[in-house]
């Protein structure tokens, strides 16, 4: 297991020509050996926050990249040791499988040898033993991605850096492939960077997660933190989807809303809950609404439930629902699930 390095951004922001500021001065520590995830909408400054970390950009003067308290700032990247992979692969077609291996070892003037050991090391690692001798165009997306990233691997860099790697794989490959990083980066140890749009990707194999718009860090927290407690409704309508209830008056442990009435004590004039926090139930219950759609959805179903707003409320179940749309149907909230948001 690789001891992981430490990398913090000192006030990283970063103006492109023409003066426009796409990061606001960043802080952040990335801790040895996690995996933290950029997650945000196109164009939030995610793929910018990477590039800086690579070397690949400079922040604006007085931003600072450490390396392990080293000031990596002025170093390009092939000086800060560094394994990136892209989203298009970014492969030397005229190479076969081993040589786009091995090509990082050859530049850093490895032996013969130990490249070769170590080359046949990677192959067996990303199940790429058959395919050594492939030329690239020969290769399937999910192949090359595995090819892309046992080079990245291969000189053992301090630090990984990934962007979209999976965005241009289907669903089906997408989803192993991530399950297969998943589990290299935790046996492994070594700290990646990993920059995603897509909230699955960043929910499975973040650490921690960034959540990031318009340039600036909207919220940092592990998965549950980010998907159980976020920090604003930017976050809360990136990350899942959410159910909204306007509060319409007080009364002990219970707020009066449309369809019924929720548990709540504090002071609140909107609340929020994630659709699997709602649960249909046969007797009467938090609240009352009449389905208005149906979704089977494989291990659990969709339900629209409208309560008189205009809006469904969303509700995610595995129970098998005997309702038609147009019936009336019970819903019942699940404890702690009901959560405020205060911008
Ligand atoms: P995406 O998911 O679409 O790649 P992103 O969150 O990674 O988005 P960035 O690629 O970091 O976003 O881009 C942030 C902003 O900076 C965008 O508005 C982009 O157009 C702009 N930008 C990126 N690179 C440059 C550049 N070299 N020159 C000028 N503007 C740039």
């Amino acid at each position: 297991m690789t001891q992981g390095t430490a990398v913090r951004l000192r006030h990283c922001a970063k103006t492109f020509a023409g003066g426009r500021q796409v990061l606001q001065p960043l802080d952040l520590d990335i801790h040895p050996g996690e995996t933290l995830v950029f997650l945000g909408p196109s164009g939030c400054g995610k793929t910018t926050t990477l590039r800086l970390i690579a070397g690949l950009e400079q922040p604006d003067a007085g931003g600072q990249v450490l390396f392990d308290e080293r000031d990596v700032t002025d170093l390009p990247i092939e000086r800060r040791d560094v394994g990136m992979v892209f989203q298009n692969y970014a492969l030397f077609p005229n190479l076969d499988v081993a040589g786009n291996i091995a090509y990082g070892l050859k530049i850093r003037g490895l032996p013969r040898a130990e490249r070769d050991a170590r080359v046949a090391e990677l192959l067996a690692m990303m199940q790429l033993e058959a395919l050594a001798e492939r030329r690239i165009q020969q290769l399937s997306g999910g192949q090359r991605q595995r090819v892309a990233l046992a080079r990245a691997l291969a000189p053992r860099p301090r630090v990984l850096l990934f962007d979209e790697p999976l965005a241009a794989l289907d669903a089906q490959l997408r989803e192993q492939l991530r399950a297969d990083i998943g589990a290299l980066l935790r046996e492994l140890g070594t700290t990646a960077v990993y920059v995603t749009h897509d909230q699955q990707e960043a929910l499975a194999l973040g650490d921690r997660i960034v959540v990031m718009g318009e340039g600036r860090i909207a919220q940092i927290g592990t998965p549950t933190q980010i998907y159980q407690r976020p920090a604003s409704r930017f976050v809360a309508g990136f990350v899942g989807q959410l159910n909204r209830f306007e509060v319409r008056g007080h009364s002990g442990a219970e707020v009066a809303v449309a369809g019924g009435r929720l548990p709540w004590t504090g002071a609140a004039s909107t609340l929020f809950c994630r659709p699997e926090h709602l649960e249909p139930s046969t007797t009467p219950a938090h609240l009352t609404g009449i389905l208005v759609g149906q979704f089977f959805q494989g291990a659990h179903s969709r339900l629209l439930v409208e309560v008189g707003t205009g809006q469904p409320l969303l509700v995610d179940t595995a129970q098998h629902v005997q309702a038609q749309p147009g019936d009336l149907l019970h819903l019942n909230v699940r404890p702690d699930a009901l959560f405020t948001l205060a911008c």
